[in-house]
Formats: structure tokens, C-alpha cells, sequence
């Protein structure tokens, strides 16, 4: 952050996060964890920007020469609208949360999918390839999982979710991988995600209960999104049943270390990121 133990000067590169609210944002940890350990002189703050402000936001930015823009809750979608280039991923879940230079331009990102994979396959040793998949929740955070898995060449990739319409639209982002089914499907598959905030206390009712009614079994990997608490009541009875259970700080991790590598062209210190992260979440 502005290089190691100095402030920050004319030649600081100066990146954000723009959401409402935005005072809990976890990212300015990640990324000012990451300039300090590999000593660059950048600095990372949050902005909140009520909804509606979104395109003076961009507008500013630009005007301002920020070097980079995370985007969060509720300014995803418009940001994809408001932006004249999106990569292709972020076009398809008309999604953006990392916004770039290019050639002088912003650009919109999504780098959720990304992060997501990067984590599965690295650290929680699961490979999607011909394997069969189910997803609760068609959100953002769903739909890039989805999209994600089946770019990854899942076999199957199952959507459950509450609004059957916002379900099928999420499905259909896996093109002929991807249908809707119900929680009993989830049983049978070799992973299954939770992109529902089912977990945090939101609770489930109706047919949004699908996650509470979903019986994990030996064998399977479950990933709960959720990453606060650590140990979701999902993680709790997929331990309890014999499978490998995961929150979803890897995923925050990752997404933010693919959005630090389109900033600044080098790779993340994913590392320092984890163990700052960790620090500030008491763990
Ligand atoms: P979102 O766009 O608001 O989507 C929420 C999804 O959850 C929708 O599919 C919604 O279903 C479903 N849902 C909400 N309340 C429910 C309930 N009570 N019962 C059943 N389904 C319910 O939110 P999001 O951005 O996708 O985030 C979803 C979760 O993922 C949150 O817990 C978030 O913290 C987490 N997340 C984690 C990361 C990470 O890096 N680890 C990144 C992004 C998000 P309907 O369509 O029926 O309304």
C-alpha cells in the first residue's frame, strides 16, 4: 500500500470499491495487503455510492484516473449496462465487478467465475470436468458458478432456486450441461454450491427452503458461498454426513487476486491475501 511503510504521493495509483453499503467491504483488506507484500505504490478505498450514482461514478473515476474499480452489491448490473466494453463473460451474466483500463478506456470484468474455478481446482482439489453438478441460487454470484462450471466442461450442472424463472434463465447460461431441478437432485451429484445466503441467517422458506432440505452424502464436495460465519449449518451437516465442506472465502480470495492481476499485471500474492483476510475476520 503506497510501498512498504511510506505514504502515499503524486505517483500513487489509487484504486476502489464502489457499492452501498460498502463499510464492511473485506476488499481493501485483500488488496492493500496485497500491494504492501509485493511493495507497490498503490492504495486501495472504499467509496459508497447510493444507487442511482452509478454512471457519475464511472464518469468520475475516469475523470479522476483511478488505475482500477472493484464493483459490489447493488451496482453490478448497472455498471455492466453503463460500460461501452465488458469481456465476453461479464457481457453473458451482464455482471461486472472489476472495471480496468484499457487503451486508456474503462472495461468491465467479471472475475466471480474465475476466482471461483481458480480456488475449486487448486485448493479444494475438484475438478469439474465430466462431472456432475448442482448450484442453489440463479444471483449473481449463482449465475457466475454456473457459467463458470460449464465453461469448465461440467457434465451436468443443476440450478435449484427459489423463482423458478430467474432459475431457468441461470440454467440455461450451461447451455446443454445446464436444467433446473430440486434439492433431491443435489444428492446424487459430486458437488454442490450454495449461492443462496441461506447460511447467514437469512433462513429458507417455502420453496427457498430447498438448501435446508437438501441432505448432503459421503463423498460429495459442498461449498457454502457464505463466508462469515466460517461454518455454515450446510458445512456442519455435510461434514456430518462424510463430505468435504468448504465456505466461500476462497472465492472471495481468488476473485480479488484475478482482479489485482488485471490491474497491475502481476500475479497475486494470494497468500498475504488469505492470512490478512483471516486476521480481520478473528480466525
Ligand atoms: P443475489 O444476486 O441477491 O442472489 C441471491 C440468490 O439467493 C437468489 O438466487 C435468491 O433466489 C436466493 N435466495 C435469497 N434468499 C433466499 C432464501 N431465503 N431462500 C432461498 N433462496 C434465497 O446475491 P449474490 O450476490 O448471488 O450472493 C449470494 C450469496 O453468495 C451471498 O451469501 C453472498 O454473500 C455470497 N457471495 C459470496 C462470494 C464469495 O466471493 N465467496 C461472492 C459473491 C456472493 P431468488 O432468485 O428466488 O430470489
Amino acid at each position: 500500500m503506497a510501498g512498504r511503510g511510506s505514504w502515499p504521493t503524486a505517483a500513487t495509483r489509487v484504486a476502489a470499491v464502489i457499492g452501498d453499503p460498502v463499510e464492511h467491504s473485506l476488499s481493501p483488506v485483500l488488496h492493500n495487503a496485497a500491494f504492501a507484500a509485493l511493495d507497490l505504490d498503490w492504495v486501495y478505498v472504499a467509496l459508497r455510492v447510493a444507487p442511482g450514482g452509478v454512471a457519475d461514478a464511472l464518469a468520475g473515476a475516469d475523470a479522476l484516473g483511478l488505475a482500477g474499480l472493484s464493483v459490489t452489491m447493488p451496482h453490478k448490473s448497472d455498471v455492466a449496462a453503463l460500460l461501452p466494453s465488458c469481456s465476453e463473460v461479464a457481457r453473458r451474466l451482464g455482471s461486472v465487478n472489476t472495471v480496468v483500463r484499457r487503451d486508456g478506456r474503462l472495461h468491465g470484468e467479471s472475475t466471480d467465475g474465475e476466482g471461483f474455478l481458480t480456488w475449486l481446482r487448486t485448493e479444494a482439489g475438484f475438478d469439474p470436468a465430466g462431472r456432475r453438478c448442482a448450484v442453489f441460487g440463479a444471483g449473481g454470484a449463482g449465475r457466475a458458478v454456473v457459467l463458470a462450471l460449464a465453461e469448465a466442461g461440467a457434465a451436468e450442472v443443476v440450478v435449484i432456486n427459489r423463482n423458478a424463472e430467474r432459475g431457468r434463465a441461470g440454467a440455461a447460461l450451461a447451455g446443454e450441461a445446464g436444467r433446473t431441478g430440486g434439492p433431491v437432485e443435489a444428492e446424487r451429484v459430486d458437488l454442490v454450491v450454495n449461492a443462496t445466503p441461506v447460511g447467514m441467517g437469512a433462513g429458507g422458506s417455502g420453496p427457498g427452503g430447498a438448501v435446508e432440505a437438501f441432505r448432503p452424502r459421503a463423498g460429495q464436495t459442498v461449498v457454502d458461498l457464505v463466508y462469515h460465519p466460517s461454518t455454515t449449518p450446510l458445512m456442519e451437516a455435510a461434514r456430518r454426513a462424510g463430505a468435504s465442506a468448504h465456505n466461500g472465502l476462497g472465492m472471495l480470495v481468488h476473485q480479488a487476486a484475478a482482479a489485482f492481476r488485471l490491474w497491475t499485471g502481476c500475479q497475486a500474492p494470494v497468500e498475504a491475501m488469505s492470512e490478512a483476510v483471516s486476521r480481520r475476520l478473528g480466525r
